[in-house]
């Protein structure tokens, strides 16, 4: 199996860190990954959410594009030989939006190497609600919206769902990201059924089958105080393995030490399923 982090940022990430992407590369090498993908947040339409410091924080500009891709590439470059550095982008699934997206893969999509498709966005109290900003804020735009967990993480597994389509035409590697971020809160919030959890994800399997989109195998989870599982179940990554579905682990790192966090886990949990 190649040794690949298929999910991670860059400074270009401002609710991530400003470290040069040696830093992260370095790192990569130095744990023998073979490859990298570079993965970062796109411009998002404006006034996505209501709330422009938060808008500042959650993607770069339109005018930065450019300047990104030729940073993904120059690293390319300097590391050819030590490293197969993937230039990508984790794009978002926006609901009402496609043509923002379409209009964004037409203009950059033949740079891109790798997309990360993922569902960060649910509409909410006030428009668009970030699913994984805070537990509190989660409580009051989206569990007060629509009533009860269980309501949120079916309409969330709907997105995934409309996601994973929106992903299939694209030409490039492209797969899911963090399928299960709705557990991101998981301590601090009510629970979401396992009966609802298992049967949508179940759902979604022939979908991805089918599709040739595969799992971004995110152990970012693992990291967050109110999670502590990766963002896709075992018994989950053991079905996709078993139907041959693409499964690429995610450090999902937004800092140059988290590059290469919980592969072990990944590893186990592969060689289990
Ligand atoms: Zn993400
Ligand atoms: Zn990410």
């Amino acid at each position: 199996m190649l040794k690949w982090d298929g999910h991670t940022h860059t400074r270009f990430c401002y609710h991530g860190s400003d470290a040069p992407q040696e830093l992260y590369l370095d790192r990569a090498v130095e744990l023998g990954f073979q490859r990298y993908t570079i993965s970062e947040h796109p411009p998002l339409p404006a006034n996505w959410i209501d709330d422009a410091k938060l808008m500042d924080e959650l993607a770069m500009s339109m005018e930065e594009m450019p300047e990104y891709l030729a940073y993904a590439k120059e690293m390319k470059r300097r590391y050819e030989g030590k490293i197969e550095v993937a230039v990508g982008l984790e794009i978002d699934y926006l609901p009402g939006a496609g043509e923002f997206t379409d209009r964004l893969v037409e203009r950059f999509g033949s740079e891109l190497e790798d997309v990360v498709h993922s569902v960060h966005y649910l509409p909410g109290i006030g428009g668009m609600r970030c699913i994984d900003y805070t537990a509190d804020d989660f409580r009051k735009h989206l569990l007060a919206f629509y009533g009860s967990m269980d309501r949120v993480a079916d309409e969330y597994y709907n997105h995934v769902e409309a996601a994973i389509r929106e992903a299939a035409k694209l030409p490039m590697r492209r797969r899911i990201g963090h399928i299960n971020l709705i557990e991101k809160f998981r301590t601090e919030l009510p629970e979401i059924s396992e009966s609802l959890i298992r049967s949508r994800l179940e759902g979604i399997l022939p979908l991805l089958e089918s599709t040739g989109v595969g799992i971004d195998v995110n152990t970012a989870g693992l990291r967050v105080a109110t999670c502590g599982r990766a963002y896709v179940p075992e018994w989950f990554l053991a079905a996709c393995v078993e139907r041959g579905i693409p499964c690429v682990y995610g450090s999902d790192s937004h800092k140059p030490e988290q590059v290469g966090f919980g592969y072990e886990w990944f590893e186990k949990a592969m060689t289990r399923g």
